[in-house]
């Protein structure tokens, strides 16, 4: 994992926060390279969960809403860690988290991790980032940034109800920021305290929430493996035991991947939640949260399956996943080791690279600088002429881009480029006019 930080950092994908400052424990961010692949991320979530289905639709509420969101949704009194605090160096640590790393079921006993002091009695505390609304502070004016994606689904239940014609069974998905006070935030951009989730609720009539809860796990699979190419065998689906389920949760499973140092750790939770979060806005705001079957003349408040992934886990499971070191280089025989990034080439915050072969000709430099044109269009690339060919080649790999586009002397009479395969580094002539055909068809 150390590796992977120093990677990500080095290359332009992910920086401490405000790090001229010293940083901020739990905040990360992203560089020219991470953020190009974040969007990739989201875009293909979009397309495989929105796009696709004609009975899923988007929306994007607001980070800030009526406090009594987080009333009704039991975040207020219930969305909180167990606290413990040692009494002589006075650090705070999650007490679940100690317990489960000493391998006992009680803390007493347990010593502070930092200096061996004494820990304090487990509290609760509230992970939901306060601040105020308006010119006056006082209790009045408190507000919450939004510690989930998924209760502004609901508040929108009935305006998207309205105004999409959307016949059961439907989902509404949303991507977006979400903020969590994390005792111990840690483990690189895997526990922030501001992250990005993408999450979809979807709606069921009461009495088929088994089968679409069953759905809703293949689908999330099928996302991660085949979509987005995580490995299967990095990839595990973990049921959660009926003691540990949240009071309202009918059912609930993890799906962790096997990070690097971390071990077995939840990238996505797909919740069966039953009709609780409806009915508690409902309760608490006097509105009617109930879908009107037409054709059986029913009235009922749906049941829920929620597919929720974080955005910042799956980029560092989808970059662990693809990073490759080669000892001996890409050839076997280099004195130095070599890294490659074998990410899916729709997630490569680069998909091309063009690299004039010389830098020195201005025929041979404009023309490159039509081709990068050309691509960009479509796709996010670079224009690189700094530095020997193979030099090039091997920075492209570094950061995952799967197709090197190279002019040189012959483009100039046959108008075509050498195409340069980042897996297999082969290289094929391809003419100018059908390029955009090529990256259209393998990107
Ligand atoms: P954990 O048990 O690891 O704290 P959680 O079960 O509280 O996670 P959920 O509330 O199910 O997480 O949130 C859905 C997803 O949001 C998680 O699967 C994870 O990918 C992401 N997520 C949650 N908390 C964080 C965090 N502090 N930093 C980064 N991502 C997070």
């Amino acid at each position: 994992m150390e590796k992977i930080v120093s990677f990500c950092k080095r290359k332009g994908f992910i920086f401490q926060s405000s790090e001229i400052y010293g940083g901020l424990g739990g905040f990360y961010d992203y560089g020219p390279l991470g953020v190009q692949m974040k969007r990739n991320i989201k875009e293909s979530y979009w397309k495989f969960m929105v796009n696709s289905r004609p009975n899923v639709v988007g929306l994007d509420s607001a980070i800030i809403s009526n406090p009594r969101v987080w009333e009704a949704s039991g975040h207020v009194s219930n969305f909180s860690d167990p606290l413990t605090e040692c009494k002589k160096c006075h650090k705070r640590f999650r007490a679940d988290h100690l317990m489960e790393a000493a391998n006992v079921t009680e803390l007493s006993g347990v010593k502070c991790p930092e200096c061996g002091g004494e820990l304090m009695e487990v509290r609760e505390f509230n992970l939901m980032l306060k601040t105020f609304i308006g010119p006056v502070v006082d209790d009045s004016s408190v507000a919450y940034l939004r510690p989930e994606t998924a209760q502004c689904i609901f508040t929108n239940f009935k305006n998207v109800l309205d105004t999409q014609r959307l016949k059961m069974p439907f989902g509404i998905a949303q991507i977006g920021k979400a903020f969590r006070n994390e005792i111990t935030p840690g483990n690189f951009i895997f526990r922030t305290r501001e992250f990005e989730q993408m999450e979809m609720e979807f709606f069921v009539k009461p009495g088929e929430q088994e089968e679409w809860y069953q759905y809703w796990i293949n689908e999330s699979m099928r996302f991660l493996t085949e979509v987005l190419g995580i490995k299967k065998e990095n990839l595990r689906i973990k049921p959660a035991a009926k003691e540990d389920l949240a009071h309202y949760a009918i059912a609930c499973s993890d799906i962790e991947y096997n990070f690097p140092s971390i071990g077995w750790s939840e990238i996505e939770g797909i919740a069966s939640r039953g009709d609780y979060d409806l009915s508690q806005h409902e309760k608490f705001s006097g509105q009617e949260l109930k879908y009107f079957d037409e054709v059986n003349h029913e009235k009922y408040i749906p049941y829920v399956i929620e597919p929720s992934i974080g955005v910042d886990r799956l980029l560092l499971a989808l970059i662990c996943d693809s990073y490759q070191e080669l000892e001996k280089g890409r050839s076997g025989d280099s004195d130095s080791s070599e890294i490659v990034l074998k990410l899916n080439s729709k997630l490569s915050p680069m998909q091309f690279a063009v690299l004039p072969l010389v830098k020195n000709k201005e025929e041979i430099t404009s023309k490159a600088k039509e081709v990068f044109a050309l691509l960009s269009n479509s796709f996010s690339g670079e224009y690189d002429e700094t530095g020997t060919i193979g030099k090039r080649y091997r920075r492209q790999d570094e950061i995952g881009t799967p197709y090197c586009v190279t002019v040189d002397f012959d483009t100039l009479n046959d108008n075509a480029v050498t195409v340069r395969n980042r897996d297999t580094m082969s290289q094929e002539r391809i003419s100018i006019d059908n390029l955009v055909d090529y990256f259209n068809k393998n990107v």
